[in-house]
């Protein structure tokens, strides 16, 4: 099983958005929920095989229906695998996603660690603003490392 109280948080969080929580579900979310960063559908199979037995096809369902229905964010890549992560969650205020540009790797940033103002936002904008999902490129800190720059 995944974590108890993860396991159990994934169960309310799936009938909160109406899905029938099964044990392959409730498995799948809390493997993209138990992780602080993005994961390919391959490494979400692989969390959940080290525990249990699952099917590729099942796992890869599962993230489409996650993702169609708004639990987690599906984050497309030009030229790798779409990566998954959770929405909420650990970051109540929302996040974005910054991309590196060497290696494609993709982490999740707290919102609130960039400093906008989505009321202002919302005030200027003709739009009603639900929520923000930023794109954020440059160097990872490991790239930055390998060509001594940080
Ligand atoms: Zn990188
Ligand atoms: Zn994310």
């Amino acid at each position: 099983m995944p974590h108890a109280d993860t396991g159990r948080a994934a169960r309310t969080f799936l009938v909160g958005t109406g899905l029938e929580p099964t044990l392959n579900r409730i498995l799948v979310y809390s493997a993209v929920a138990d992780s602080d960063h993005p994961l390919t559908a391959r490494q979400v199979l692989e969390r959940v095989l080290a525990d249990h037995r699952i099917n590729r096809v099942t796992v890869y369902r599962i993230l489409d229906l996650l993702a169609d229905c708004g639990a987690v964010n599906r984050i497309a890549s030009v030229d790798g695998p779409a990566r998954f992560c959770s929405r909420g969650g650990r970051w109540p205020g929302g996040h974005s996603h910054f991309h590196c540009t060497r290696c494609g790797e993709v982490q999740c940033v707290d919102n609130a660690m960039l400093h906008f103002d989505e009321k202002a936002l919302g005030h200027d904008l003709p739009m009603r603003i639900c929520g923000v999902d930023l794109r954020l490129d440059g160097i990872c800190a490991s790239c930055g490392k390998a060509a001594g720059t940080g």
